[in-house]
């Protein structure tokens, strides 16, 4: 299927994941990305995975030149900030933004359309013509929702599709090393962290600096807190100065700074004391409410879901941008391989459906102890998550764990 063109709504690490896939085999591509400059200055973490590296090795991005911090394991705490459990694993923690660039930089620069909203679509004579704000309009044969959980995409092609909220927020921050007590760097900072609290959980780790360095006292430490938010408390958070409430997340420098001290107070109150600093000398706090997206279809005729936009799995099982990658790799490969975009199509849905769906199975399981108000997971054994096999199974591929018969 050379010579055809998709076009891709979404220019984060999904569009540009299937952006670059599909540029290397042959089709012309045209990413829409709302916002206006790239978006290297946002997001924080993320946990690298084995197949996270062959993802970008078939973009030839040389091993190491993304950035990321070795860890040799995870450690379990307990509410009084002793070690409970380890893990042994190799596993490198990184900023979001170093995946972001490799994928930003290789991609051609003149097709990646910042600025441009999209806002509507049709199809005639299996061309679909897609419309953006700014009053363009780009042909495809092929058109990939690749816009994130509140996908424009979807609401199209499956309106009926929702994020339903989990009934508690991750409370995220980054601190910079150096400003980070030695005590907290002799014990706390070299750790994958999971900090098991009355109905909370908390997940540090390390990862580069901003400037990507990875030398000691030029990295950074940032934190996940979930915590629950009952939907009266979500309204109040999401809702600025002026009044206004931002329906499914408030952007960062909206939040009203009360908050943030909330956030601070709790850490107080509810972490030993040996972990209160990755909260207290974060930069800056932000929150991301806990959704779940599910779905029953990935393609709709030649319309393809892809990550976030497909399903969005809560972020314990930590795999967002491998899976929004995989789903890439799999839908470019098919339109590649197979005679025709319906074939491709229907190839794709078959390959990453039931992923999708795994992924947020593993995920609501994850974190049900929170959303039903228990004090520790082990409170209902039928969860089977023990800290031991928390640290094991969270945040690590789902097809993998099942393999390993976790
Ligand atoms: C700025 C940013 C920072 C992030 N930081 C982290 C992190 O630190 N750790 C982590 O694990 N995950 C992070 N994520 C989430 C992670 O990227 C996703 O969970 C996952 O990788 C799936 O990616 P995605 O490309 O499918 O969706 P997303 O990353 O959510 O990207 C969707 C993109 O679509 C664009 N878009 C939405 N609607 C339209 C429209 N109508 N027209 C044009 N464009 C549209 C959005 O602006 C966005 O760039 C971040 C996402 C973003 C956007």
């Amino acid at each position: 299927m050379n010579g055809k063109r998709a076009v891709i709504i979404g220019g984060s690490v999904g569009g540009l994941f299937a952006g670059n896939y599909l540029v290397r085999r042959g089709w012309e591509v045209d990413i829409l990305e709302i916002a206006p400059e790239n978006l290297a200055s946002r997001g924080q973490g993320i946990a690298r995975h084995a197949e996270l590296e062959d993802l970008l090795d078939q973009l030839d991005v040389p091993r190491g030149m993304s950035g990321g911090i070795d860890v040799t394991g995870r450690t379990a705490f307990d509410r009084t900030g002793a070690i409970i459990s380890r893990f042994e694993l190799d596993q490198q923690l990184c900023a979001w933004n170093q995946i972001y660039l490799s994928l930003f930089e290789r991609f051609p620069r003149a097709h990646y359309h910042g600025g441009h909203i999209f806002t509507r679509l049709e199809t005639h004579d299996d061309v679909t013509t897609v419309h953006t704000s700014k009053g363009r309009s780009f042909e495809a044969d092929v058109v990939i929702g690749a816009d994130g959980f509140r996908s424009a995409v979807r609401q199209i092609v499956a309106p009926e599709i929702q994020p339903e909220y989990a009934g508690y927020v991750a409370w995220r921050g980054v601190s910079q090393e150096a400003k980070l007590s030695d005590t907290f760097r002799r014990n706390i900072f070299d750790h994958y962290a999971f900090l098991f609290m009355s109905g909370s959980q908390l997940i540090g780790y390390p990862i580069d600096g901003a400037n990507g360095s990875q030398a000691p006292g030029e990295r950074r430490y940032t934190y996940l807190w979930y915590h629950p938010a009952p939907d009266a408390v979500l309204a109040d958070i999401l809702t600025d100065a002026s009044g206004k409430t931002y329906e499914y997340g408030i952007p960062p420098h909206l939040m009203r700074p009360e908050h943030a001290e909330t956030v601070r107070e709790n850490a107080h109150r509810e972490m030993p004391e040996n972990f209160h600093e990755a909260v207290m000398r974060a930069d800056s706090t932000t929150v991301q409410p806990i959704y779940d997206v599910d779905n029953d279809h990935v393609a709709f005729g030649n319309i393809a879901l892809i990550g976030d936009a497909a399903f969005v799995a809560r972020p314990h099982v930590g795999v967002g941008v491998l899976k929004a990658g995989q789903d890439a790799l799999a839908l470019a490969n098919a339109l590649a391989e197979c005679e025709n975009i319906p074939e491709a199509m229907a190839r794709y849905e078959a390959e990453r459906l039931p992923a999708g769906k795994r992924a947020v199975a593993h995920a609501r399981n994850l974190g049900a102890f929170i959303q039903r108000g228990l004090d520790s997971p082990m409170d209902d054994p039928s969860l089977n998550l023990p800290p031991e096999r928390v640290i094991k199974v969270s945040g690590r591929p789902v097809e993998h764990m099942i393999e390993q018969g976790l």
